[in-house]
């Protein structure tokens, strides 16, 4: 399990194949297999350059992921994955919130920067207005998180107690793709353009696949020019 934010997380549930199972799909017209990396490294750069991707498919992994609600609704536009997400309907939510870091908070413009998309005529954020706006949002999310309890203890039902709850409120669920598909996640979250909190997220689950899928991650850097962590190809 590795720590992403302050409170959240993102951990391997399980997966499946591996990257000779890539290799061993794309074998099924000549019924030869995987035979050893010296020969099928080479197939499998042709696979991922050329865009053969179904077999691709033949692998992938599930993730359980606590995030804050906000970073779930970004993460659930990826209508392709499947996903189990808990629910307020039946458990009352801990206090547990996403409060940026004074850093996160003054992150910086540099002109093009969106992770410092101000309105118009708003100044840029100094390190003291930071400590404030942390303070400002814990008091209160604690102040809405005692307002909850008390419509739970008046009887309001879990499922309408919630309404007054952030986006910041942390939650959990499982997410679930095959490897093509989280490849294309990753294109699209670990770019700059991403919201800064998705693509913490994001780079976490891109270290676990490449443990688990080492050469087609190695191919996946290679094609956005990251330096890999993996052993390439
Ligand atoms: C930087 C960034 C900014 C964004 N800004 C906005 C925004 O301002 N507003 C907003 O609403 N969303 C925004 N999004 C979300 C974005 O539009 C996509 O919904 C999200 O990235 C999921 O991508 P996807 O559709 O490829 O994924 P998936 O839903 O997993 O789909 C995977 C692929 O399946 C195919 N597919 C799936 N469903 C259909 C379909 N119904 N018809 C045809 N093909 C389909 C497509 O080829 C698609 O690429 C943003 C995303 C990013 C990364």
């Amino acid at each position: 399990m590795t720590i992403v934010l302050d409170r959240g997380y993102l951990k391997l549930v399980e997966y499946w194949g591996d990257d000779s199972t890539i290799i061993e799909s794309a074998r099924m017209s000549t019924n030869k297999g995987f035979q050893g990396w010296d020969k099928d490294e080479k197939l499998l750069r042709y696979l991922y350059t050329n865009k053969h991707m179904t077999p691709f498919e033949m692998c992938g992994a599930t993730f359980e992921i606590k995030a804050p609600i906000f970073v779930f609704r970004e993460w659930h536009r990826h209508r392709t994955q499947s996903y189990n997400e808990m629910s307020a309907r039946y458990t009352p939510l801990p206090e547990e919130n996403y409060i940026p870091t004074v850093e996160r908070l003054m992150m910086n413009a540099n002109g093009t920067n969106k992770q410092a998309n101000r309105i118009d005529g708003a100044p840029q954020m100094v390190e003291g207005h930071a400590v404030w706006v942390r303070e400002a949002l814990a008091e209160m999310n604690h102040r809405i998180h005692d307002f909850y309890m008390l419509l739970l203890e008046t009887g309001v039902p879990k499922e309408l107690a919630r309404l007054i709850l952030p986006i910041n409120q942390y939650s959990k669920m499982r997410a679930s793709a095959n490897l093509r598909n989280w490849l294309q996640f990753l294109t699209l979250r670990m770019d700059e353009a991403a919201q800064w909190e998705i693509r913490q997220y994001a780079n976490v689950l891109h270290d676990e696949l490449s443990i688990k899928f080492p050469k087609t991650l190695a191919l996946f850097d290679a094609e956005a020019n990251r330096p890999s962590k993996s052993k390439g190809v």
